[in-house]
């Protein structure tokens, strides 16, 4: 049987939030978009991650991307479904003790020369500010421009969004390879593109093997409805150093308000494949999160679950053109922070397929980095 080739100026495999931002993006600029997924939208890690929308500043890299794309949240805000249960709770970075408050001293500063803006509460301000969270603490930074989502409802959106823009959406499409520029359906006639954006999450590597990933576990615990429990997204001041620390595994205190009044108890990472719950690690979490609120004994869980987050090298999303076959486009690798980062990295990818002006230095997050030039010796 003849095959006929369809012909688009952009196609974006994976439809999790990375892949419907990008979608949403291209059709906006007025490309002929289609997003492929091989299972349903908006699973895989959107469905299993946390939403904290939060300006994270691991390295300067870190902090201007995830800087931007909070700002590109907050302007959606206004269009946003209430599905979609944006809060803009504010973050609170707890110091634990003395050591800690040096820390978000510092941290105040480096986001206050940012221009993120960051208050310091001592302890009696974090009581009447948080006070389910126990007695004795230094006291915290809090980032009030921060917020939570519900990332497969936000995902569903942009989506949606994508679609009213013109987008074609496909769901259950399995993809056999890529080459030149086109994409080979399993079943299907081939689609041309002239571009094409790889967000398939933690299966990159599958279609793009140059770029390194690990997957790196989560785990998280839902409790039932307790409205008046929580206000803030509370993280614990070394969650960044646990969260880039090369051990095998570690947890940290993270809780974070749901608009349902529920209550979601993060977090823990391994680099891991397994994807079952594990008890002892959920009890470290839980025990970890029970030292700064001892008050969570007496909620009652409802549902834990674990997701996958793509770890590259280095704690950078990988996103823009591959070198040798410039083409194709990776919008992969966000490790804990893909929900955040996801308009950014639309807004990024935008402008490199477009070759419109960049909205923010976009040299940190190149594939590049990790994929030697044809002739070069590997330089990672
Ligand atoms: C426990 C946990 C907590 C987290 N908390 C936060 C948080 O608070 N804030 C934050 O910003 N981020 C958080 N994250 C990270 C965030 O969830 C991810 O970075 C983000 O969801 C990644 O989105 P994605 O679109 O790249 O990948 P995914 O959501 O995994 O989507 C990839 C899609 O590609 C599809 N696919 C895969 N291979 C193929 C193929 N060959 N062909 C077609 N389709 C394919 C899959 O079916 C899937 O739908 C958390 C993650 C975890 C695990």
């Amino acid at each position: 049987m003849a095959s006929s080739t369809r012909a688009f100026d952009l196609a974006v495999i994976g439809c999790g939030i990375v892949g419907a931002a990008c979608a949403r993006a291209g059709a906006r600029a007025g490309l002929r978009t289609i997003a492929l997924d091989r299972e349903i939208a908006c699973g895989g890690a959107t469905a299993a991650g946390m939403g904290h929308i939060v300006v994270m500043d691991g390295s300067e890299a870190q902090l201007v991307l995830t800087h931007f794309s909070r700002q590109l949240w907050r302007q959606l805000i206004p269009e946003l479904p209430e599905a979609a249960e944006y809060r803009s709770c504010g973050t609170l970075w707890i110091a634990a003790d003395d050591e800690d408050w040096e820390l978000a001293r510092r941290k105040q500063a480096w986001f206050a020369a940012r221009g993120v803006a960051g208050e310091l509460l001592d302890a009696q301000q974090l009581t009447e500010a948080e006070p389910c969270l126990r007695p004795g603490l230094a006291g915290a930074l809090r980032v009030p421009d921060d917020g939570v989502l519900y990332p497969p409802a936000a995902a569903q959106w942009l989506l949606r969004q994508a679609q009213n823009a013109g987008a074609e959406i496909r769901r259950g499409v399995t993809m056999t390879h890529l080459n030149e520029q086109a994409i080979h359906l399993a079943g299907g006639d081939p689609i041309a593109a002239g571009a094409i954006i790889v967000a398939t999450g933690r299966e990159g590597p599958e279609l793009i093997p140059e770029i390194p990933l690990r997957p790196r576990k989560g785990h998280l615990l839902i409790t039932d409805r307790y409205p008046d429990f929580l206000r803030h997204q509370l993280v614990e001041l070394g969650y960044l150093r646990r969260a880039h620390a090369r051990e095998e595994s570690s947890v940290s205190f993270n809780l974070q308000p749901r608009a349902t009044g529920q209550v979601l108890i993060g977090s823990s990472r391994q680099y891991s494949s397994n994807g079952g719950v594990e008890p002892a690690i959920l009890g470290q979490m839980l025990a970890r999160a029970q030292t700064y609120v001892p008050r969570l004994r007496a909620l009652r869980g409802l549902r834990a679950w674990t997701g996958f987050r793509a770890a590259t090298p280095d704690d950078l999303p990988c996103i823009g053109p591959l070198p040798q076959r410039p083409h194709i486009y990776a919008g992969l690798g966000h490790e804990g922070l893909g929900i955040t980062t996801s308009l950014g990295t639309a807004e990024l990818l935008m402008a490199q397929i477009l070759g419109s002006a960049m909205p923010i230095p976009a040299e940190p997050y190149l594939p590049a980095r990790f994929i030697a030039e044809p002739g070069t010796m590997e330089h990672v």
